[in-house]
């Protein structure tokens, strides 16, 4: 690529007519040109150069693509919308909708201005990337104009030089590494490098034209010995040497904490051929001559990078003891290599032309493209994670693996089969149940390597992922969808727990002939969800079905708090609570009744020794009355047919509750008195302690059983008893 800061629209013309020819396509270009010419007439840029130049400059890089007519069109016109005083009506009208459509993209990411430098950096980074995702012709006009004003930057002033360059090295060099459009990406990195850091870029600059005599010398001869041996096979062939540029040699310094000299121990050199054959004959022949480096051939012809790059890649050692990399591909895998998407969809005048097509075409080869467009669509507002996902998830994607049908897919290191299954296809993910890894079943947690074939096993009975696959994923797009899950699921239960809630309500307040309708009224229910620490009725209604709150609470509360009533209220909380009363002859000696049963015998059970506050459910067990555990009670999981509400008394004496508890710790003297001592500090009675020291020697076991009001009293006081020094863990014992 010729690189020229300011071009007369004659010479973009006449690269324009090497490969369009028809006479529509011409005029097109032509009168945008004229349009453009007219719109920016009397600007100029900061170089005091006319404005026109900058648009012409911006068409000649996307002639030098081969891009076709229309994205040269809205090229030249991409700042016409901006910076004058043609509307989008008046450009359609004058040119097409494409022309427009295109245009009104570049210019609304040439709009997104920043507030502060943080919120600049991530929604901004975001939008653009969401903006141009739409049309691969708005991510080469953008390129095509970052790439002008970054060779034209010296204008600027300082700070604005900085922000250009960091923002171009972050967004814009990326997106053209993606689309494997290197010669731009080197470009841009090298002219963002120089102005975040001039002295480094020179020093680095200086070293490189320091050895440059040497290493020509070098290179020159190596390139006569291969001509050689080329000649003698009768291979179609060019050789070059190559030269690495600035950025990616300060990079490699950098990232892998090597010294200047290293980075430059190696030479590097490239041979074009015609054949896919040709390449690897030619390997054949360079390996037999010179001893290949073990581990360092790479063959990216039979399996190409995400960006679809083609070539052979070995390193060799020549007879001087110099080391090569060695790169050889065809003229086509060359081209693609420098231009990327552009080189693969070059503007063909005569095929049918289709702009969709080419955009589906494009997402369907480069899958990180349309894993892109879908994740960008799902994320939720916050833009620096949305950042921090494309960070990991596709610039610093580095792991390749393939689906079986040969779908290549880019991880982040140290993925897993579930971050893979995600990429695939959400429910893929969801459903995923084992995966096996170039043959061989794996478990899901398994790392995944370049090269592996990876296939996943799902299953309708899947009940979805499992919570500690958040731990094991490593790329942000799996960890939103599982979060995305759990978050759903929780949702739905929360709205069957308030369904459920109601329905309870509205049970229990026919069972007492009160009316629904009265009572269910939702100024009604608002009006006491105050004075009961709820923030909203559902949260009420919610609790009411994990029987957090007793029923008798609620509605007393909701006929206490009425308005207009037919009877005054101290007569209605009379009515009700002489229901209570009559209901249950006996009080429960247990504290808790079970919701219209009167006369069952109800026993706290002693396996796992609920107190007031936790959540329970009662047990009817045979002849022996209701006996009430925890919800959590190992010993009740299977029963389902002889469970019932029950629920706690609302206002009861204070009553005492025995609780076992077991403290592990380590062993060391005077524990037992602190553990002791704790314990009378909380105001907990104790019944038993029974301490001993582990097979270890180390540790420490102390089982006791203290007695507690409430459920909030036995937290503080197991609170409390893990702030004991050297004490490990308190548990709750269930028998
Ligand atoms: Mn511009």
């Amino acid at each position: 690529m010729v690189k020229e800061t300011s071009v007369s629209f004659e010479k973009v013309l006449e690269e324009v007519k090497s490969y369009i020819r028809k006479e529509e396509n011409i005029d097109l270009i032509k009168r945008a040109y004229l349009c453009a010419k007219e719109q920016h007439e009397g600007q100029f840029r900061k170089s005091g150069e006319p404005y026109l130049v900058h648009v012409t400059s911006v068409a000649y890089i996307l002639a030098q693509l081969r891009t076709g007519p229309t994205t040269i069109a809205a090229g030249l016109l991409h700042d016409v919308i901006e910076d004058c005083s043609l509307t989008a009506e008046e450009m359609t009208a004058k040119f097409n909708e494409e022309v427009t459509m295109l245009v009104e993209a570049v210019t609304k990411i040439s709009n997104l201005k920043f507030r502060d430098e943080k919120e600049y950096q991530a929604s901004n980074h975001r939008k653009i990337f969401i903006a141009m995702a739409k049309d691969v012709r708005v991510i080469l006009i953008k390129l095509a104009d970052r790439l002008h004003n970054m060779r034209t930057l010296q204008y600027m002033r300082e700070d604005k030089q900085k922000r250009i360059a960091s923002e171009t090295l972050e967004v814009y060099a990326p997106i053209a590494h993606r689309l494997g459009i290197s010669e731009i990406k080197n470009e841009l990195e090298d002219l963002s490098f120089m102005y975040l850091d001039r002295e480094k870029y020179h020093e680095i600059a200086r070293l490189v034209e320091k050895r440059k005599v040497e290493r020509d010398a070098q290179v020159k001869e190596m390139i006569r010995e291969i001509s050689a041996m080329m000649d003698e096979h009768h291979m179609t062939y060019r050789i070059f040497g190559r030269s690495k540029h600035l950025y990616s040699i300060y990079k490699k310094m950098r990232t892998k904490h090597k010294r200047f000299e290293e980075i430059m121990d190696l030479l590097a050199i490239r041979i074009i051929t015609d054949t896919d054959t040709a390449c690897y004959e030619i390997l054949g022949y360079i390996h037999a001559k010179y001893r290949p480096i073990p581990g360092r051939f790479k063959d990216y012809i039979a399996m190409p990078k995400v960006n679809m790059y083609q070539s052979l890649h070995t390193t060799i050692v020549a007879y001087g003891g110099n080391i090569f990399e060695v790169q050889i591909r065809t003229e086509e895998m060359d081209q693609i290599a420098e231009q990327g998407i552009a080189a693969h969809w070059r503007y063909k005048e005569n095929a049918n032309y289709n702009s969709k097509a080419q955009q589906k075409e494009i997402e369907e080869q480069l899958h990180w493209f349309r894993d892109f467009s879908i994740m960008s669509d799902d994320v939720n507002d916050d833009a620096m994670e949305f950042m921090n996902m494309m960070q990991r998830d596709i610039f610093e994607a580095n792991v390749y693996v393939m689906s079986p049908k040969g779908r290549v897919i880019a991880l982040p290191n140290g993925s897993t089969p579930i971050d893979f299954a995600y990429r695939i296809h959400t429910e893929i993910g969801h459903h995923a149940v084992g995966a096996t890894v170039n043959g061989v079943l794996v478990p899901l947690n398994t790392p995944l390597k370049t090269g592996d074939v990876v296939d996943i096993r799902t299953s309708n009975q899947s009940g979805g992922p499992s919570e500690d696959w958040l731990k094991i994923v490593k790329s942000t797009h799996a960890r939103n969808k599982i979060r995305s899950f759990f978050q759903r699921r929780e949702n739905e239960q929360r709205i069957a727990g308030v369904r459920k809630g109601e329905e309870i309500l509205i049970e229990e307040l026919k069972r007492r002939n009160l009316s629904v309708e009265q009572y269910m009224d939702k100024k009604r229910l608002e009006s006491i969800i105050g004075n009961l620490s709820f923030s909203n009725v559902n949260d009420l209604l919610y609790a009411i079905s994990t029987k957090s709150i007793s029923l008798l609470t609620v509605i007393e509360r909701l006929v206490k708090h009425k308005t207009s009533a037919p009877m005054n209220n101290n007569e209605l909380v009379e009515m009700i609570r002489r229901q209570e009363a009559n209901r249950r002859h006996v009080p429960s000696k247990s504290g808790v009744y079970v919701a219209g049963i009167d006369t069952m015998k109800i026993t706290l059970a002693s396996c796992c020794t609920p107190v007031p506050g936790d959540e329970i459910i009662g047990y009817v067990s045979k002849g022996q009355g209701v006996k009430v555990h925890r919800i959590d009670c190992p010993n009740i999981k299977k029963e389902k047919a002889r469970l019932i509400d029950v629920y706690w008394e609302t206002e009861m004496e204070s009553k005492q509750y025995e609780v076992k508890l077991i403290v592990h710790s380590m062993d060391r003297n005077f524990l037992l008195s602190d553990i002791v001592t704790v314990v009378s500090q909380c105001k907990a009675g104790l019944n038993h302690v029974d301490s001993k020291v582990n097979d270890d020697r180390l540790t420490a076991t102390t089982k006791m059983s203290v007695v507690v009001e409430n459920a909030a009293h036995l937290k503080t006081l197991m609170a409390n008893l893990s702030k004991i020094n050297s004490v490990i863990k308190v548990e709750r014992v269930i028998q």
